[in-house]
This record gives structure tokens, C-alpha cells and sequence, in this order.
């Protein structure tokens, strides 16, 4: 077993005792119990993971060519399952091995304890397997007399303590150090050093030698199996699949069908992204390529003579063939388990997979995962889920995540109806069009503690934090009377007249709460020679979207494309101050739109503000010293935090960017999400997460400001904006209000 460190305490466990988190309020107590008990084993564990994945997956040369690679060759193998899973068999059955194909999990438990009973097997070891920990097959296999023993070390903590699996990589990344010493010391009695990673190691070891040398049989998982030679492709970093799959006389490997690929080259991929997204090593510490059954005997350890080697195949449906028929799920079979979409997820780092996660699979792949293998009440913590869309760059097959469980809560919706809450948050354009329209008094009333226990009672809106203000002039209003004191300026003679037609999408939120971040924009685009019309305010779907309400998304985004449309016929760009909603327009309504051409003309011509700044600057040549005030700039310092789904869409860069170019001091944070993510924060059952997940930015502004000379807070997004000032009590602007106050 190789070394154990801080970051190898992360494996998986066996689901002795099954959390139900079916229904919201087990849900809200699992999320506690993790803040208070896992989260800091969770972060730490998840930390060391993304720092070296970005390590690793920044060294391979042709990352984005080799997931396109792998993401092509999952989608043939998943197109051609039913005729891979025949080659398969016949591979496997010409070099002497056994296939069953288990149409369900009683199907697969009842075959692996048929061939050890007929082995006569008193001890079986075990590699870490998923799919195992989903069909239960150590309780049927104890039941039956049969001793069985996990040989990873995050397993092995699990079968020791007894509990359900925290990830899918790193099952036991919910404990740390001194927590498995203190399990270790109390279930084997024992008075072994154990207070170091290298104790913890060595004692496990010492008692797995045994096992692996007396087992009769060993079952292990597979990463990849290939379909024309039946060969296995295993990674591990601790080198117990090799004592598993090789030291026992009898070998029985258990898989999903999904993991079959048709041919042995087609392994090549996977096995170069598995350890950079995985554990982030350039390549696991072990990779194992066999083809069972092995062509020499089994170990003897200088006991009875050595024995036949014997093997079987396993691979079981368990729903996949479902999934496969499902429009949208059949994307979550591409998926290779690397567990790098936990490691990301802001909510994941939070409270780990006991909380977000249900009876096997974890974060937000999970919930995929147990809809279609269990039954979709399973996957109810697809609600932690915030759609911020930070996996989707990270998972090396391009699985878009955040549409999976958007699916999922519009499924769990349909069989459960649409909650009060839901329907306020996905519907947020009426409330603040009411709003506005009776500000000031809407905001009076809308703050009294009375009304917000009211709402917190009936619609579950958190009474703590602050509920945005509407604005009674609005960014619609405020256009209106800017333009009348102001003609619209003459183009100078020269210029591109495309470029310089830009459409201010006013999207909903800037409109009704933050119209001085639209205000801002028009005027620094204006300076700059673009001529800058105001739309009419439509909602545009976000809302919706992210309460899983997707037939109302879905209507909402085609009102919206067809108005754009006309906009980008006539020559304008569409600048949208809001990252949300340029995300909507970039990326989300790929899903939403029938006609895939008006998605990519949509996409192609829409820009963050900072974004077309940067493009007319570039475009039309211009110096930034004869729009701003460049004294006022250099050198001030602040700080800027960019949106989760700006950072997704490639929006950010320009930002920090030009900020640097006009001589700022920038420093930028590092946190995946500000914890907001639109409605999530302000929701009773999640506040608490989300201000723990908003804790990491406080600290890292916190880490930045030097006393006397504290630095202006930057946010693109509304709601990190809310979240920063929450948490921080600082005032937070957004880039364009920083650059219209530096205009000449
Ligand atoms: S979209 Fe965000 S919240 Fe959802 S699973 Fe991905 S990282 Fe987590
Ligand atoms: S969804 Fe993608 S990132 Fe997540 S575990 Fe699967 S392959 Fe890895």
C-alpha cells in the first residue's frame, strides 16, 4: 500500500447504515451534520485533489483534443452497447473466462455467490468497487458464511466504522487523520502508534497481508474493459487491486456495462485522464491492463499447492439500458468516475457526499447516478445542486452536469408538484416588477420581521439574510430620461459601424435591483463610441431554470431569441451586464432552443461588458488613456471576484485584464462560487451552506485588505455582490461602475 497521506484519507465505505434523505428535512439535517462534523476533512481532502488536477491536467499538451477523444469513444461505445457487450463475452469466454450479464442487482449478487459457494470460499478480499457498494454485494455474501474483507484503505475505514461512502474516488474523504486514529484505536483495541499517516498505513497493511494471502478469492472493479480482447484497465494508487486481482486462485470482476469500450487502444484516454482528474497524478500509481483469467498459476505462500486460475465477468444493467434510452441521461453512462465534479463543486467542498449524495453515488453526477441504477426520490440532493456550472470545464468527458440535475428536479417536481418556493424564486420577474413599481413602500414592507416570517413560514425564504431592494427607478427608467437629455452620439467617420451598435440586454435583475451597473455601461460604452440601445425587459429564463421549472425556461428563452434575433440582424452586439444571463445566452439555452442555428448566433454575439470593452478597444485601436483618467487608476488596488458561470463561459479574463491595464492593483480570488448562486442562499434549508461556502471568499477579501488602504471589492454577479456585502459588510461594485468613474 503506498503511502498515506493527508489526501489518500479519501476513499470509499460500505453502506452499513443508509441515510434517508428522501424528504427535505432529513436532507436539512444531513447538511448540518456535515457542516458541523465533515466539512473541514471535506475541504481539506477536495483542496489538495483540485490543486493537483490543475497541476496535472495543465501539463498534458492536448487536454481539451484528449477529452474530445475520450467523450467520442464513450459516446460510439454507448451507441453500440448491445453489440460490444456480445464481443465481449466471446472474448472472454475464448480465453477460458466466465461472462454473466446481471439484469439487475439480485440478478448479479445471486451469480457472485453462487461461484463462491461452489468455490467454497471462506474469505473473499475486495478492490474498491461502486458498483459493488450500488448492488450490496457484501451483505449478501455475508449472510452467507462468507468473511469479506476491503482492501482499500478508505474502504477498509468504512467497513470499520460502518458507514455509507462520502465520494466516488475518496469514500472516506469525510475523515480526518485523527478521526480514523481515533476509530482504529478503538476498534481493534490496540496500542500501536497510529497518530501518522505512515502509522495508519502500516497497521492496515499488516492486517491486510493476511487476508490477501489466505483469500479464496479476490473481486475487484474495473475502470475501462475493453470489448475485442476482454481486457481490464484498472487504476489505483495503492497497489491492493493488483494483490486482488492476482494473488487469490479465483477472480470475479464486477462492472457496469457502461464501462465496456470496443477496442484495447480505445483505453489509451482514459488511462491518461483518470490520474490528472482524478487524484491529480500525472498518471495513478498503479495501472493494471490485464486480460484474465492470468496464463500462470495462482500464488501458493507455501501452502497447498497452487490452484487453477479462474475468472468471470460480471458487468450488470441495474437501469443503465434505461438510462441509455433516456434522452438526457444517457450522458451520465459517459461518465468515468473520476470524481473530479465533487472536487470542484463549491456545495461538495462544504459537506461532502453524506449530505450531498444518496445511498452510493455522490455530488453532482450523483444524483444521475441513483435516479437511474435506484428510483428517483434517491436523487433529491440533486436540490444541492446550484447549476453554477464550475464541473462542467473539469470533467474530462464534457458532461454537463448542472442540465443532469436541472433534469432531475424538473422530474422530481412533476411527480411532486412545484413548491411555493420554487414558484416565487423561478418567477422573480413578477415580484420584482411589483416591487419596483410600489418602492419605496414594497422594501418597507418586504423588511419587516413580520413579513419575513410570513414568507419564511409559507415559501421557506430565510429570514436572516437580506432580501434584495427593488429600485423604484429603475435601469429602464433611468435610460429613458438619460436619452432624452442626451442625442445619440454621431459616429466618428472610419470605424466599423457593427462593432459600434450594441444592444444592453436588461436582463431582469440589473433592471429591478441593480440599475446603476446598467447605467455604468451604457455610459462607458457610449464613450467609447458605441452606440448603446436599451431592450425591453423580458424575463429570460434564469429564474426558472434554476428552480428546475424547464418547460417555463424553455418558453422564455424562445420569446427571447426571437427578439434578439432581430437585434443581431440589424447589426447589434448583445451586452449583458448580469454573468448569469450572458451565461443563459452562451450556454444554457443549447438546451432550451429547438433551432441549434439561432443558439450559436446567439452565442456568437453576446458579450460581458468588460468582454466588448476589451474588443472595441482592441478593434477600433483605441488608448485607454484617452477614455480614462488613467492618475485615477494606477495603482489603486482592488479586489475582484469573478461568477461562477463568467468563469465557465472564458468571460473572465477580460476583466482582470483590462483592470491590469489601466494600471490597477488586481488580486482575484480563487473560490469556485460565492455560495449565493442566485436563489440558493436566500432558501431556509440552505443558507447555512451557502454562508459556509461563501466563508472561503470572506476570508480571502479579508487575507487582501491592508488596514488604512483597504481595497474596493469588485463583483460581476448580482448575487455575489449580496453575498460579499452579507459577509463582509462591504460595499461591492461592478467593473463598469469602477470604469465610469474614471472616465475623462
Ligand atoms: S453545477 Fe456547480 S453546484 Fe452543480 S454539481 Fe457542478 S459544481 Fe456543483
Ligand atoms: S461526471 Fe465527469 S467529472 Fe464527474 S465523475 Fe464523471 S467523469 Fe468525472
Amino acid at each position: 500500500m503506498a503511502g498515506f497521506s493527508e489526501a489518500d484519507t479519501v476513499h470509499p465505505i460500505h453502506p452499513r447504515e443508509v441515510a434517508d434523505k428522501s424528504v427535505k428535512g432529513s436532507l436539512s439535517k444531513a447538511i448540518r451534520m456535515a457542516l458541523d462534523v465533515e466539512s473541514e476533512a471535506v475541504r481539506r481532502n477536495t483542496r489538495t485533489f483540485n490543486e493537483g488536477r490543475y497541476r496535472a491536467t495543465a501539463a498534458i499538451e492536448d487536454y481539451e483534443q484528449l477529452k474530445d477523444r475520450a467523450r467520442a469513444i464513450k459516446e460510439a461505445a454507448i451507441d453500440n452497447l448491445p453489440e460490444l457487450l456480445t464481443t465481449l463475452e466471446a472474448a472472454v469466454t475464448s480465453r477460458g473466462g466466465h461472462f454473466h450479464l446481471a439484469r439487475d442487482a439480485a440478478d448479479a449478487c445471486h451469480y457472485i455467490k453462487k461461484v463462491c459457494l461452489q468455490c467454497q470460499a471462506r474469505l473473499v478480499v475486495k478492490a474498491k468497487s461502486m458498483t459493488t457498494e450500488e448492488i450490496r454485494l457484501n451483505g449478501v455474501l455475508e449472510q452467507a458464511g462468507i468473511e469479506v474483507v476491503e482492501t482499500d484503505l478508505a474502504e477498509f475505514i468504512l467497513q470499520v466504522s460502518g458507514e455509507q461512502p462520502s465520494h466516488i474516488v475518496a469514500p472516506a474523504i469525510h475523515r480526518s487523520r485523527e478521526r480514523i486514529s481515533r476509530l482504529f484505536k478503538d476498534a481493534f483495541e490496540t496500542d500501536r502508534p497510529l497518530d501518522t499517516g505512515e502509522d495508519l498505513t502500516r497497521f492496515a497493511r499488516d492486517y491486510l497481508r493476511e487476508k490477501f494471502l489466505t483469500a479464496d478469492i479476490g473481486i475487484s472493479g474495473a475502470n475501462v474493459i475493453a470489448a475485442d480482447t476482454g481486457t481490464l484497465m484498472l487504476v489505483e494508487s495503492e497497489g491492493n487491486i493488483r494483490m486482488v486481482t492476482q494473488a487469490p486462485p479465483v477472480h470475479i470482476a464486477v462492472a457496469g456495462v457502461e464501462k465496456v469500450v470496443p477496442r484495447r487502444e480505445d483505453l489509451a484516454p482514459f488511462i491518461e485522464l483518470l490520474g490528472p482528474s482524478g487524484t491529480g497524478q500525472p498518471l495513478t500509481s498503479y495501472t493494471s491492463v490485464i486480460a484474465p483469467p492470468l496464463d500462470y498459476p495462482s500464488f501458493s505462500f507455501g501452502g497447498p499447492p497452487a490452484q487453477d486460475r479462474q475468472f468471470h465477468l460480471v458487468l450488470i444493467d441495474n437501469g443503465r439500458m434505461s438510462m441509455r434510452e433516456d434522452p438526457v441521461f444517457r450522458e451520465a453512462l459517459y461518465c468515468i468516475r473520476c470524481g473530479a465534479c465533487l472536487n470542484v463543486c463549491a456545495n461538495f467542498q462544504a459537506v461532502g457526499g453524506h449530505a450531498f449524495g444518496g445511498e452510493t453515488y455522490s455530488g453532482g453526477i450523483g444524483g444521475s447516478w441513483e435516479a437511474g441504477t435506484g428510483t428517483l426520490q434517491k436523487a433529491r440532493f440533486a436540490e444541492l445542486c446550484t447549476g453554477c456550472s464550475r464541473c462542467i470545464p473539469q470533467c474530462p468527458v464534457r458532461i454537463d452536469i448542472p442540465w443532469l440535475n436541472t433534469v432531475l428536479k424538473s422530474r422530481l417536481d412533476q411527480s411532486g408538484g412545484v413548491s411555493l418556493q420554487k414558484q416565487l424564486f423561478g418567477n422573480f420577474h413578477l415580484l420584482a416588477g411589483w416591487g419596483s413599481r410600489l418602492a419605496p413602500f414594497a422594501g418597507w414592507v418586504w423588511g419587516l420581521h413580520l413579513s419575513r416570517l410570513v414568507m419564511e413560514k409559507l415559501a421557506g425564504v430565510d429570514r436572516r439574510p437580506d432580501l434584495p431592494s427593488f429600485a423604484a427607478r429603475t435601469l429602464a427608467r433611468q435610460y429613458r430620461q438619460w436619452r432624452k437629455k442626451r442625442a445619440p452620439q454621431v459616429q466618428p467617420a472610419g470605424r466599423e459601424t457593427r462593432r459600434r451598435a450594441a444592444l444592453l440586454f436588461a436582463d431582469v435583475y440589473t433592471n429591478y435591483t441593480h440599475p446603476q451597473r446598467g447605467m455604468a455601461t451604457v455610459r462607458v460604452l457610449e464613450r467609447l463610441g458605441v452606440q448603446v440601445e436599451l431592450s425591453k425587459v423580458i424575463a429570460e429564463g434564469r429564474a426558472s431554470l434554476s428552480q428546475g421549472m424547464i418547460t417555463r425556461a424553455g418558453q422564455r428563452a424562445g420569446n427571447i431569441a426571437a427578439y434578439l434575433e432581430d437585434h443581431i440582424d440589424q447589426g447589434r452586439d448583445i451586452v449583458v451586464v448580469e454573468p448569469s444571463v450572458l451565461a443563459l445566452f452562451r450556454h444554457d439555452y443549447r438546451h432550451l432552443l429547438k433551432d441549434p442555428a439561432v443558439f450559436e448566433e446567439l452565442k456568437a454575439h453576446s458579450y460581458d461588458p468588460m468582454e466588448y470593452l476589451q474588443t472595441v478597444i482592441a478593434e477600433d485601436d483605441l488608448k485607454l488613456e484617452h477614455v480614462f483618467d488613467v492618475d485615477k487608476s494606477n495603482g489603486k488596488r482592488v479586489f475582484f471576484h469573478g461568477h461562477c458561470q463568467q468563469k465557465t463561459i472564458d468571460a473572465v479574463g477580460p476583466t482582470i485584464d483590462l483592470l491590469r491595464r489601466l494600471g490597477f492593483d488586481v488580486s482575484t480570488s480563487s473560490a469556485e462560487c460565492c455560495g449565493m448562486a442566485g436563489s440558493f442562499g436566500y432558501k431556509q434549508e440552505y443558507h447555512e451552506l451557502s454562508m459556509s461556502v461563501g466563508e472561503d471568499l470572506f476570508d480571502q477579501i479579508r487575507q487582501a485588505e491592508t488596514p488604512g488602504t483597504d481595497r474596493i471589492i469588485l463583483a460581476s454577479g448580482i448575487s455575489c455582490c449580496e453575498q460579499i456585502r452579507a459577509g463582509t459588510g462591504r460595499p461591492v461594485l461592478h467593473p463598469m461602475e469602477l470604469l465610469a468613474g474614471i472616465m475623462l
